[in-house]
């Protein structure tokens, strides 16, 4: 028969998969002598058989907690219950992966008219009653689905909150329970913990949690565990406490003890952002005892797991408690700082260093900022807390939905709210940034906004929200929803108007980071640019050559498009040279540009790819205007322009089909790329070509139009008497190009995985059309990840190795690479590394994640 639970004393930290993250550490913890109130875990496989089992607890799990509460009475020596000793307990969720305030839990659980009279006559009548009027009000909330805004309500009427009012309180809840539930509030323990069991199973599959879940890309099926602990309180006595600490610094990484906590408080209320609580210093000169004790365990739990740890605590009449650690959720910024430490440090080898950092944050490291130049004139609403570091400005809108129906019209949008809660989930991932005017560091909003590398101000406080009129006071300052602010996260400031950010400086840990990323990684990094300003960006960012320039993006320039248009419109072959001569010295000089700022390195260059027609006007307006520079008639133009529309350009006149078709197209791209290249090599300047021939299918495609490259830069060369070393390949991006790769290798020298169109050919799914319904073909798991962001190992994967391993056997020497979006995607990198390509190229910015990953990569197929 399965297990389903296991008591803290059996678990252990790796013990994730079955007792999810709190349950494991909880358990680990207790084995290295830390003190934790003791407790049981039920497994993710009980919560999954549960599923299994059409919403029905498995019987012998029912068994099973019967035993696990009666090793709990013995360890506590209370009973479940027991009126005149009462054991309460805790019921916490706690998945695999760590997913905050996104499921529920239950405090107090135990508690009923009898057992709180137990527990007033043992530890007074007012901390009884409160206590379990904050149980019924949870219970109420996550397991009957009555909210809590309707106790609120009871609640605030109040103002003596005395044993006498409390007791009024509990009334008036009990009667609302059997007024919206039409049932009362259970009064038999056992069913209390069984019914808020089920809860929590089911707050698995509830809405905010699926939506954290797809945010964070944690797979659906993996259930959650849940806890149940001998309750501990914080808000026993003024001697009493709750707080949430990080060893380090989450928002710089700087090695000093960083939290919150409350004073005679319980459970959530630090992290829900009720109050705002008081920095974890003080607790210094409040209880120096527990605050000594507790520099002692984070040290020891930071040691023991090797990283920075966020550890949940409760101080119950100075004695301390320790109800959770994990890693702890940090910024970019941070996460390089703290993982260079701990090298320095001696905890961690430099491989542990890198495989700490998630490839995606050092992307947030190319965040934005304001400049001080910028805020100098620029008048400071408020200040709140530095929640989240970052710049961002946009119109304030005070819901999660505006937010969102803002962002979908293109609209840079600020969340602004008193707190967030988990409901607000889905306004976050919209907004450019978020403050509130409530909670702490620590709160929901700060702690969601940093996990998702989004600006955060928290607990600006001088800013009151009227949610009826949709409007925001600061002092005199009225401000309505639509209006411009911008946010500073890393000051905490508030500005009014529009500022532009500007982009980040690396410090020194990304600089190190970096390093030993480029002295571990196999993979050469390049980037795709067509620019010199993108290229000279690709350098700053450590690429070493470029994988892609797409030559047709200096085409689209304001200047050059009449001679496109006139080239494309153009009835003869005389016609189309003498628009060709005109477009030469605009390519020259572009490529000039391209060579000299990548000054020696590797540039890739890809002849003409897509369809003509995306080079002429769409608009009625356009089409007027073209006809009247070109003297003819609109109905003569539309005519023409008819005639080259394509029912699937995708599939259509592109690619090297242009190239077979105008030759004299690839030819003055050609002169272009080598009269530039004669020019630079005699300013002593070296280059390394690359001529990339595009949709490549058949070899005979390649080898016509690799002699006609040839001879054209063979004769520039030889006639300027310059010598310069120069490669040409292709794209392998049409499924037939991977099946007779052998065939192709023989004449390419190199090989470039054009990912995005050989996914479009081989799924047969429309790169620009096909959005529409990939989201559902993820969620009924036909696919997890969208195959145009991460690549299709499986399919498009198997294409590319075969054709790898297919040019290689006809052509040893053949160089491969990637150029499809998919070459700036941490998994798709690690494939790319594992089937042995030569280099991956990605955009600029995406450049030093790659790095990382390309390292991640090695360290992980050693
Ligand atoms: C590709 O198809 O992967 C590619 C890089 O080319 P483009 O996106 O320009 O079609
Ligand atoms: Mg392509």
């Amino acid at each position: 028969m399965k297990k389903y639970i296991y008591t803290f004393n059996e678990g252990h930290k790796d013990m994730k998969h079955l007792l999810g993250g709190k349950g494991a550490n909880l358990s680990e913890m207790l084995r290295i002598g830390l003190p934790v109130p003791p407790g049981f875990t039920l497994t993710t496989e009980a919560c999954l058989d549960y599923y299994k089992n059409y919403e029905n607890v498995p019987k012998s799990l029912i068994e099973e907690i019967q035993e696990a509460v009666k090793d709990l009475e013995e360890k506590t020596g209370k009973g479940l219950g027991d009126p005149e000793n009462p054991l309460l307990v805790s019921v916490r969720s706690g998945a695999l992966v760590s997913m905050p305030g996104m499921m529920d839990t239950v405090l107090n659980l135990g508690l009923n008219d009898e057992t709180v009279e137990g527990l007033g006559k043992k530890c007074g009548y007012e901390f009884a009653l409160d206590a379990y009027r904050r149980f019924i009000q949870m219970f109420s909330d996550v397991v009957l689905g009555i909210e809590k805004y309707k106790f609120d309500h009871i609640y605030d009427r109040y103002s003596l909150y005395d044993e006498k009012e409390l007791r009024e309180i509990i009334t008036k809840y009990k009667s609302m329970i059997l007024k919206e539930h039409k049932q009362a509030f259970p009064q038999n323990v056992l069913d209390q913990l069984h019914m808020t069991i089920e809860a929590v199973f089911k707050s698995w599959n509830n809405h905010r949690a699926k939506i954290y879940r797809k945010i964070h890309a944690i797979p659906d099926d993996l259930g959650t565990a849940v806890n149940v602990q001998a309750m501990v309180f914080g808000n026993f006595s003024d001697r009493s406490g709750t707080g949430v600490a990080f060893t380090r610094n989450p928002s710089t990484g700087q090695k000093k003890l960083y939290g919150e906590y409350l004073l005679n408080a319980q459970g959530e209320d630090v992290v829900a952002g009720i109050s705002t609580p008081k920095d974890i210093e003080t607790l210094k000169d409040t209880m120096p005892q527990a605050y000594d004790e507790f520099v002692k365990i984070s040290n020891i739990l930071e040691n023991h797991y090797k990283d920075m740890q966020d550890i949940e605590f409760t101080i119950e009449d100075e004695n301390l408690y320790i109800l959770q650690t994990r890693n702890g959720k940090r910024t970019a910024h941070a996460s390089v700082k703290i993982a260079v430490d701990l090298v320095e440090e001696g905890v961690l080898s430099i491989e542990e260093a890198l495989m700490s950092i998630e490839p995606e944050c050092i992307h947030q490291l190319l965040h934005p900022t304001f400049s001080k130049k910028q805020l100098q004139d620029v008048r400071i609403l408020a200040k709140g807390l530095p929640a989240s570091p970052g710049a961002a400005c946009g119109k304030i809108y005070l819901t999660a939905e505006k937010v969102k129906e803002a962002a979908q019209r293109g609209e840079s949008a600020i969340l602004v709210r008193t707190e967030t809660s988990p409901e607000d989930i889905e306004g976050m991932l919209h907004a450019k940034g978020i403050l509130t005017s409530r909670g702490g560091m620590t709160s929901h909003a700060a702690v969601v906004a940093r996990g998702m590398g989004k600006c955060c101000i928290a607990g600006c406080s001088d800013v009151e929200i009227h949610e009826a009129d949709k409007k925001i006071y600061i002092g005199e300052l009225v401000l309505s929803e639509g209006d411009l602010i911008a946010l500073d996260g890393s000051t905490g400031i508030a500005y009014q108007g529009l500022i532009e950010a500007k982009e980040v400086v690396f410090s020194d840990a990304f600089q190190q980071i970096m390093t030993w990323s480029d002295q571990i990684k196999s993979l050469d990094i390049r980037a795709n640019a067509d620019q010199a300003l993108d290229a000279k960006l690709a350098i700053d960012h450590g690429a070493c050559g470029i994988g892609l320039c797409r030559t047709e993006h200096m085409f689209f320039n304001l200047n050059r498009i009449e001679h496109v248009r006139s080239l494309i419109l153009s009835e003869s072959e005389s016609e189309r040279k003498t628009a060709l001569e005109k477009l030469k010295p605009h390519q020259k000089e572009d490529f000039y540009n391209l060579f000299k700022t990548m000054d020696g390195l590797p540039v890739n260059i890809r002849l003409l790819d897509p369809p003509l027609h995306e080079f002429l006007p769409k608009e009625a307006e356009d089409i007027m205007n073209l006809a009247k520079e070109m003297g003819m008639s609109v109905s003569s133009l539309e005519y023409k322009i008819k005639q080259i529309d394509e029912v699937n350009p995708m599939l259509g006149h592109r690619g090297c089909r242009l190239g077979i078709t105008y030759p004299e197209i690839y030819r003055m791209q050609v002169e272009s790329i080598f009269e530039g290249i004669v020019a630079l090599t005699k300013e002593g300047i070296v280059c390394k070509p690359e001529i990339m021939i595009p949709l490549v299918g058949f070899e005979k495609e390649l080898s016509l139009l690799k002699e006609e490259v040839k001879s054209v830069a063979d004769k520039i060369l030889e006639e300027a008497g310059v010598k310069c070393e120069y490669k040409i390949g292709t794209m392998i991006e049409v499924p037939r190009a991977a099946l007779t790769a052998d065939e192709i290798g023989k004449t390419a020298e190199f090989f470039s995985f054009g990912t995005n169109d050989l996914t479009q050919m081989t799924l047969g799914f429309s790169r620009d059309d096909s959005a529409k319904f990939i989201h559902k073909y993820q969620e009924k798991s036909i696919f997890k990840e969208d195959p145009f962001s991460s690549i299709d190992i499986e399919g498009v994967g198997k294409l590319m190795e075969m054709a790898k391993n297919l040019g290689q056997s006809t052509n040893p020497s053949l160089k491969t690479g990637i150029c499809g979006e998919h070459g700036g995607e941490p998994k798709s990198i690690e494939f790319c590394h594992k089937i042995g390509l030569n280099y991956v190229s990605c955009s600029p910015f995406r450049v030093p994640v790659a790095r990382l990953a390309a390292a991640q990569a090695k360290i992980k197929n050693r």
